[in-house]
C-alpha cells in the first residue's frame, strides 16, 4: 500500500476549505463538499494556511494528521476540486433527467378568497378545473410511464376553494399504477374546516404550508376576505390550531411574510405561536422573506429586503434569539427543483402547464398544455432545464459556495439571462466576514448538539 506521505506531491489545499479564527480562539477549517469543520491547534493551522501559498511543504506532515485532513477534504489530489465540480454536474444531470418520480404542483382553481395586493389582480379570469381537465390530468400523469412515484402539491388559488376536485383527482389517481409517495398543499388557511381535515387524514396529507403575512394587525389589513372585508388571522389561527391537534402525521410549516418594514413581526409571531403551540412538534415557524420588484421587474426594490438586510436579519435571529430560525450559511440547496427536473410540472386550473410556481398564470410561461402530446413553448422549457444550470455559468463553476447553494434560482436566473435582470442570486452570506460569523454559530451549534448526544 503507498505511504501517504509518499504521495504528498499530490496533494493540495482544496479551494473549498476556509480558515478562521473564532471568538473563541478557536482555529477552525471548514469545507463546504463535506460540509465539516475541523479544529485545529494553531501550529497547524498557520502551517496548512501557509501550504496554501507553498503545497511543497505538506510533506512535511504526518500521515495520521495528513489521513485526518484528506477525509475532512481540506486536502484533496491533484485535480481533486476539478473532479469534485465533474461529479457535482453528473449529479446535477442525473437529478435533472431522472424520471422515476413524477412532481406536480396542481392548481384545481385560481380563484381565491382574498385579495393580497401583491397576488391580486384586477381583471384575471377565475377559473376552477373542469372534469375534462381533470381526465386529461390523469392521463397525462398515466402517459408518464417511467415515474413509479409522484408527488403532488395542492397550490392555487387557494386549492380549497376546488375541494370537490381535489377529491375527484385523488380518487381517480387510485386506479394508477403509481405511488403517491409525496402529498403536500401551500393554502391560505381559511378553509381548513374538519372535514378537509377528516378526508386530509385519510389522504396521508405529509406537509401543509400556511402564511401569515406579518403580525396580526398587518395580516389582517393584507388578507382580508375578497367580499366581506373582514381579517382572517383568527380563523386561520384557530384553524392552525385544529390541525396540530388533529393531524399529528402532518407536518405544519407557518410561513411568516416580512419586508424591511416589518422584519420584527416574524420574531413576535414566531414566539408567540411556540409558546402557544408549545406540546407539538410538528410544526415550524419561518420568515417567508417577500422578493419585491423594482418598476422595471429586473431587480429588487420596494420594501424588499436586499442582500446584506436578509444576512444580517438571520445572524441577528441566530445571534439573539437562538430559538426561533436555524438558516444560516451552510444551508444545502437541491440540486433541482421544478423547474430544472424535466419530470416535474405546474398544472394550473385550464390544463396549462409550467415549470415554476412564479409563472403560474403568466401566458408567456406557458410551456405547453396536459391534453397535448407537444411544447408549445419548448424555449422556455430549455431555459430553466438547460441555461440555468450552474454548469452554464463560470461564476457558480468557481464558487466555494458551489457545493451548497448549486447556482441559485432558476427563475431568477433566467431572467438575468433573458429579461436585463439584475437579481443577486448568491448565498448571503458570501461577504468573508458574514461568512466567518455564520460558520462560527454553525460550529457552536453543531458542538453543542454534540456535547448533548454525549
Ligand atoms: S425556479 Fe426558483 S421559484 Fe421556481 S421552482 Fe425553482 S427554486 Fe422555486
Ligand atoms: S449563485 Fe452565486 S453563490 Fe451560488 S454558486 Fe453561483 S456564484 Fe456561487
Amino acid at each position: 500500500m503507498q505511504n501517504l506521505n509518499q504521495c504528498y506531491m499530490s496533494l493540495t489545499v482544496s479551494k473549498y476549505t476556509y480558515f478562521f479564527e473564532s471568538s473563541k480562539n478557536k482555529y477552525l477549517a471548514y469545507n463546504s463538499c463535506s460540509n465539516s469543520f475541523l479544529k485545529l491547534s494553531k501550529d497547524l493551522f498557520n502551517y496548512i494556511v501557509e501550504c496554501k501559498i507553498t503545497p511543497g511543504l505538506i510533506g512535511n506532515i504526518s500521515d495520521d494528521v495528513l489521513k485526518m485532513l484528506t477525509d475532512n477534504k481540506i486536502l484533496v489530489n491533484e485535480n481533486g476540486d476539478e473532479k469534485f465540480v465533474q461529479e457535482l454536474k453528473f449529479k446535477t444531470n442525473m437529478a435533472t433527467y431522472s424520471q422515476n418520480n413524477i412532481g406536480l404542483t396542481i392548481a384545481p382553481t385560481n380563484e381565491c378568497n382574498f385579495r393580497c395586493p401583491y397576488c391580486f389582480e384586477e381583471n384575471k379570469k377565475s377559473v376552477s378545473m373542469t372534469d375534462k381537465t381533470i381526465d386529461d390530468l390523469i392521463a397525462f400523469i398515466e402517459s408518464h410511464k417511467n415515474a413509479k412515484t409522484m408527488g403532488i402539491t395542492w397550490y392555487g388559488g387557494e386549492p380549497l376553494l376546488a375541494f370537490d376536485n381535489i377529491k375527484k383527482i385523488l380518487e381517480k389517481l387510485k386506479s394508477l399504477s403509481v405511488e403517491l409517495k409525496y402529498h403536500g398543499i401551500v393554502t391560505n388557511g381559511y378553509y381548513f374546516t374538519d372535514e378537509v381535515i377528516d378526508f386530509f387524514n385519510e389522504n396521508n396529507l405529509y406537509h401543509i404550508q400556511i402564511t401569515f403575512d406579518g403580525n396580526r394587525e398587518r395580516h389582517n389589513k393584507l388578507r382580508r376576505d375578497k367580499d366581506t372585508r373582514q381579517g382572517s388571522y383568527d380563523v386561520i389561527l384557530a384553524n392552525a390550531d385544529k390541525i396540530l391537534e388533529r393531524m399529528p402525521k402532518t407536518f405544519l410549516s407557518i410561513r411568516v411574510n416580512i419586508d424591511k418594514t416589518n422584519s420584527n413581526d416574524y420574531i413576535e409571531t414566531a414566539k408567540y405561536l411556540k409558546e402557544r403551540w408549545k406540546d407539538h412538534k410538528n410544526f415550524e415557524v419561518y420568515p417567508g422573506i417577500l422578493r419585491i420588484d423594482n418598476e422595471d421587474k429586473t431587480d429588487i426594490g420596494g420594501n424588499a429586503m436586499k442582500h446584506d438586510d436578509i444576512a444580517n436579519f438571520l445572524l441577528g435571529l441566530a445571534n439573539e434569539s437562538k430559538i426561533y430560525y436555524d438558516s444560516y450559511y451552510p444551508e444545502f440547496s437541491s440540486k433541482v427543483c421544478s423547474a430544472t427536473n424535466i419530470n416535474s410540472y405546474i398544472i394550473g386550473a385550464e390544463g396549462e402547464i409550467y415549470k415554476c410556481w412564479n409563472d403560474l398564470t403568466d401566458p408567456n410561461k406557458i410551456i405547453g398544455y396536459i391534453d397535448k402530446n407537444e411544447f408549445t413553448n419548448p424555449g422556455v422549457f430549455y431555459d430553466y432545464v438547460i441555461s440555468c444550470k450552474w454548469h452554464e455559468d463560470n461564476d457558480c463553476v468557481k464558487c466555494f459556495f458551489l457545493p451548497t447553494c448549486h447556482g441559485g434560482c432558476a427563475w431568477y436566473k433566467c431572467r438575468n439571462l433573458k429579461e436585463n435582470g439584475r437579481y443577486n442570486l448568491c448565498e448571503v452570506f458570501n461577504d468573508e466576514e458574514c461568512l466567518r460569523k455564520c460558520l462560527e454559530i454553525y460550529y457552536d451549534r453543531k458542538t453543542e448538539q454534540k456535547s448533548k448526544q454525549i
